[in-house]
């Protein structure tokens, strides 16, 4: 398909199927309850708000390029090295500049058959072969990943909890499949819903991001803080990796008042507990709702949960998800993540958690 009479993207690029993101409105009338991108229903710390507005009086200058003191707040409150974080425009950011920088023509990149969209994006963008990794009961399976390294393979990506199943990994697997990757292989550990997490073990990611040489972790300000609007993520791993994330990443790609925001977003940790709080108490109500109407849920340890329809006609997620948007109730089909008859529900507030719960009932032809 080579021709010299117009340009052409490099190789790859026209094999990547773009992005779709949930959709934001309802159809029949208003939106009353978006839950369709696992967004917080607390929305953002005020105190983050406040620092946003005023960073509004300085918007003639340039940023701080390095995000000191962004970073200075987020090694604080995890108790990490700033010197080995580095912010982006969003999580999604981090994950192209690892690609970009560790990925070339030829290399090859594992994700699981389930994981977050963006990986397959950013391997092909940087010009290498995403290699898909099947899950055992829709979980990370540590073994049909090893089983899939080659000698072409520089990275493997594995999001926990991972969207959209939310199921979880334990860190025994997460360490086994570490010590028998080749040392040359970037493990990426994208811990976007980390904060949902109820689990002991959850933190020795970020410890092994800080020992060994070849893993980092991400995580974003998109979820817990309620942040998505801004677009701020960021990347903990080994100096080397964080230095050459350093060199190819936009002097300046992150906006002043994100930053600002960003700063009084991760200092209030009352807000961070506060949401978390509300996610565990309807984490499971909501579960236990809708299993109680027939349906087949996912177990998840995120903010969000995996529901799977009957293929009877009448009853599938394409009609349940047409059903609760006529009634302002904005879930997220799942089809381009492989699950053509199932729907993302986020956990909202009790409000909008109830509504779509009765929304899911009259469709099913039930009591809630
Ligand atoms: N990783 C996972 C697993 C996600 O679900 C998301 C958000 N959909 C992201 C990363 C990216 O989040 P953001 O770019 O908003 O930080």
């Amino acid at each position: 398909s080579e021709t010299l009479d117009r340009p052409a993207p490099k190789p790859g690029i026209l094999d990547i199927a773009p992005y779709v993101p949930g959709k934001s409105k309802a159809t029949g009338g208003d939106t009353l309850y978006k839950l369709s991108s696992n967004e917080t229903p607390l929305g953002p710390s005020p105190a983050a708000v406040a620092a946003f507005r005023a960073a509004g009086d300085t918007l003639e200058l340039y940023p701080d390029g390095a995000a000191t003191a962004l970073r200075a707040a987020i090694a604080e409150a995890h108790g990490l090295a700033a010197d080995r974080i580095v912010c982006g425009n969003g999580s999604d950011e981090v994950l192209h500049l690892a690609a970009q920088a560790y990925l070339g023509p030829g290399d090859e990149a594992i994700h699981t058959e389930h994981g977050f969209l963006v990986y397959p994006i950013a391997i092909r963008a940087a010009g290498a072969i995403p290699v898909v990794a099947p899950e055992r009961d829709r979980t990370t399976d540590v073994d049909a990943i090893l089983a899939r390294v080659t000698p072409r393979t520089r990275m493997v990506f594995i999001a926990n909890p991972n969207n959209p199943t939310g199921t979880y990994v334990p860190f025994s697997e997460v360490r086994r499949l570490h010590a028998a990757l080749p040392r040359n292989v970037v493990l990426v550990l994208d811990a976007a819903y980390a904060e949902y997490v109820r689990r002991n073990d959850y933190e020795s990611g970020i410890e092994l991001a800080g020992s060994a040489d070849n893993v980092v972790m991400t995580r974003t300000f998109s979820k817990i803080y309620g942040l998505a609007g801004l677009r701020i993520g960021w990347l903990y791993g080994p100096a080397a990796i964080v230095d050459a994330l350093n060199r190819i990443r936009g002097p300046f790609n992150i906006s002043g008042p994100a930053l600002a925001a960003g700063v009084a977003a991760v200092k209030d940790r009352a807000h961070v507990e506060a949401a978390a709080a509300h996610n565990a108490l309807w984490l499971p109500k909501v579960t236990e709702a809708l299993e109680a109407l027939g349906l087949a849920v996912t177990p998840s340890v995120g903010n969000f949960v995996l529901i799977h329809f009957p293929e009877t006609p009448g009853r599938t997620a394409a009609e349940a998800d047409d059903f609760l948007l006529s009634r302002g109730v904005v879930a997220r089909r799942v089809t381009s993540y492989g699950f053509p008859n199932a729907l993302r529900l986020t956990i909202g507030s009790a409000e909008a958690n109830a509504a779509a719960i009765a929304g899911l009932a009259a469709f099913l032809g039930k009591a809630a």
